[in-house]
């Protein structure tokens, strides 16, 4: 059912052209609703698209303890080492502020401070997704975020998902509100009598939460706009067709616009992944999906080598790429954009899904050409810092002049004049 196709076959455009008209009026009319009655519209908007009659929207201590209860011991265990894993990956890559002082008394610098307030969407109306809360939260907590506000739909008897409740936990989330979809987004952009509102808004939803993320970036930050999942693997003939076929599949059966590719120098390997894919697929719970996702948007590249592998992965920037190849070291250079790359056959995507480290929200649609992973410099801004010294000034002012008259800016070039006339004054007193 995957195809065997060559290079020339091999779609590299762009897949962003759902038609989302309808469900964008309605976002409009969600925000609309949310700017104008707040709360009120919550609780009304959560009954008729989730079910539930809530009487208060913030979750209480006492329900995230029941949570805890009520999840297996091992599942609270392995949140712990993930969360553990997730955190010292992303305290790596916090930056200090600097400051540079040079030889005539000028410092120069850059103040790095964390955002103040960051609202994290976690989907509910499905499935409970406890490993997007990790992600999500745990880079805000380590830049310094000091105000962690969760939001995630209700179920229609009012409760949320145990397993999401005990990863907030887990996670430091410093306060939680059970109200989804594009109201939440609005909620958490404009503010209402229960919810604060945030500087930025992160976290994966469908397309009412998408859509209201794009509607509210402006007033907020908001990450990247996720796409279906994808994965692409480069493989030779040391590779094991098994292993391949399994790492396909596992995003094959996110959704049936995700993408599973892969690209290969073997014609040999490509005939013996395609019979694995069809074999193991039939063996899924999520059979229907993930065939569904293969069959839309799989393939099997043959190349005439691993140079042309690259060169084809690289025009398609996927999300995952997996290198299940004899030196994959030796050609990491060649990689120029990719969300994340996992090396070797024993570093299968999933890993970085829920446990190695780094995060799990990764640049998707080709969007890796410009965009990184979610992480701790999401959560943080940057202040330039300027303190010149007189003797600087009075060398630098007349050039500074010269481009402020340039721009026809003449209060700029006096507001250099002034100090070098008191500075020159000065000089001639002393
Ligand atoms: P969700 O929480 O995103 O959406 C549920 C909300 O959608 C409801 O609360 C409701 O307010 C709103 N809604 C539903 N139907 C509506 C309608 N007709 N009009 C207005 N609003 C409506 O949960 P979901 O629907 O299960 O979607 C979750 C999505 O997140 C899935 O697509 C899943 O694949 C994705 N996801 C992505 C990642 C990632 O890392 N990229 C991780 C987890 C989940």
């Amino acid at each position: 059912m995957i195809s065997i196709i060559k290079k020339e076959q091999l779609d590299t455009r762009r897949k962003n052209d759902q038609d989302t008209e309808r469900e964008r009026r309605i976002v409009q009319s969600i925000i609309k609703q949310i700017r104008q009655e707040g709360d009120a519209a919550l609780f009304r908007l959560t009954k008729e698209l989730d079910k539930a009659d809530l009487v208060t929207l913030k979750v209480s201590e006492e329900e995230i303890d029941e949570a805890m209860g009520k999840v297996e011991p091992a599942f609270l265990e392995a949140l712990h080492e993930a969360a553990r894993r997730i955190s010292a990956y992303h305290e790596k890559q916090k930056q200090n502020s600097w400051f540079s002082p040079e030889p005539d008394g000028t410092i120069l610098g850059q103040l790095i401070r964390p955002l103040e307030r960051v609202g994290v969407y976690v989907p509910g109306g499905k499935a409970a997704y406890p490993s997007s809360v990790l992600m999500n939260v745990l880079p805000a907590k380590v830049a310094g975020v000091p105000e962690r506000v969760m939001v995630t739909p209700p179920l229609p008897d009012g409760t949320v998902y145990a397993p999401t409740l005990a990863a907030a936990r887990i996670a430091g989330v410093t306060s939680i509100y059970k109200v989804g979809g594009a109201q939440a987004v609005a909620a958490l952009a404009y503010g209402t009598e229960s919810i604060p509102p945030v500087d930025k808004i992160v976290g994966p939803g469908n397309v009412y939460v998408a859509l209201a993320k794009q509607a509210v970036y402006g007033q907020v930050d908001i990450d990247s706009i996720a796409g279906p999942s994808e994965i692409v693997v480069i493989a030779d003939d040391s590779a094991n067709p098994v292993y391949v076929a399994a790492d396909l599949l596992s995003q094959a059966e996110h959704d049936p616009m995700a993408s599973a590719v892969l690209i290969t120098p073997s014609p040999d390997l490509a005939e013996k992944v395609a019979k694995e894919v069809e074999l193991q697929c039939n063996r899924l719970e999520r059979r229907e999906i993930a065939a569904e996702s293969i069959r839309r948007h799989g393939a099997i590249c043959v190349v005439d080598d691993l140079a042309e592998a690259f060169a084809a992965a690289n025009q398609l920037a996927p999300e995952h790429l997996e290198l299940a190849i004899e030196e994959p070291w030796q050609w990491l250079g060649k990689v120029k954009h990719a969300g994340a790359v996992f090396l070797g056959n024993f570093s299968p995507e999933p890993i970085g899904d829920y446990f190695a480290g780094p995060n799990n929200v990764l640049p998707t649609n080709g969007t890796a050409r410009f965009f990184s992973p979610l992480g701790v410099d999401q959560f943080v801004k940057k202040t330039s810092l300027i303190s010149y010294s007189r003797e600087a000034l009075c060398r630098d002012g007349k050039k500074v002049m010269t481009l402020a008259r340039a721009e026809g800016l003449t209060a700029h070039a006096a507001s250099i004049r002034v100090r070098l006339d008191h500075a020159k004054e000065g000089e001639q007193k002393g």
